[in-house]
């Protein structure tokens, strides 16, 4: 037995827009603590949202040749648009043993949860993050600036039946301040390393 041999841990980080998850993710990564998984979208970028970094920008079409050739993991219609996770992003990480952290929606999560690939199930940890009020949720979608009013209208409708769903997740985290909040992801992607049952016998 090697103790330091395991497969990578795949963290589903769910939560409402505005919840702060694609932030703690982005640090995560940057801190080299893990690898932010790039989905797939059809989404227009918003200002400051390069291709490949923050997403992979597809047309509708682009996006549906990549269904039918089956390199999704996942995919599902999340606020009017297609979002989809690769299996490039995620499956050759999780085997050499590197952890990835993936902002999914709630639908999405809950495909990956039941896919049945023995892989994904042993290295899935999932996590919610959302505000504590719905009036700080609708705030934090107001200061986005790049949204128009229609589109914060949805999101907000969306992210209030998003929120009714955290207690499908194994951790909670109510965020608040932006660095206590990063701390208290981190502690657990840390902490969930070291479980023994991760090491390979
Ligand atoms: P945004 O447009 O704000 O970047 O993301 C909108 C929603 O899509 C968020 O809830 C985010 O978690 C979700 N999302 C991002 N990537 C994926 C993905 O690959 N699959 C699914 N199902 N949802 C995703």
């Amino acid at each position: 037995m090697n103790p330091n041999s395991r497969l990578g841990i795949l963290y589903l980080v769910s939560g409402p827009s505005g919840s702060g998850k694609t932030t703690l993710c982005r640090r995560a990564a940057d801190a080299g603590i893990a690898q932010y998984a790039v989905s797939a979208t059809t989404r227009e970028p918003r200002e400051g949202e390069v291709n490949g970094i923050a997403y992979h920008f597809l047309s509708i079409d682009e996006f549906k040749e990549k269904v039918d050739a089956k390199e999704f993991i996942e995919y599902a219609n999340v606020h009017g648009n297609y979002y989809g996770t690769l299996k490039s992003e995620v499956i050759t990480h999780l085997e050499a043993g590197r952890d990835i952290v993936m902002d999914i929606d709630v639908q999405g999560a809950s495909y990956i949860r039941k896919v049945e690939n023995d892989l994904l199930q042993t290295c899935i940890v999932d996590l919610f993050v959302m505000p504590d009020s719905e009036d700080e949720l609708e705030s934090r979608l107001r200061n986005r600036m790049s949204d128009s009013e229609e589109v914060i209208k949805l999101r907000l409708e969306n992210s209030i039946e998003e929120m009714a769903r955290w207690n499908e997740y194994t951790y909670l985290l109510i965020s608040g301040n932006k660095d206590d909040d990063y701390e208290a992801f981190r502690n657990i992607l840390l902490s969930e390393r070291k479980k023994v049952s991760r090491i390979q016998a």
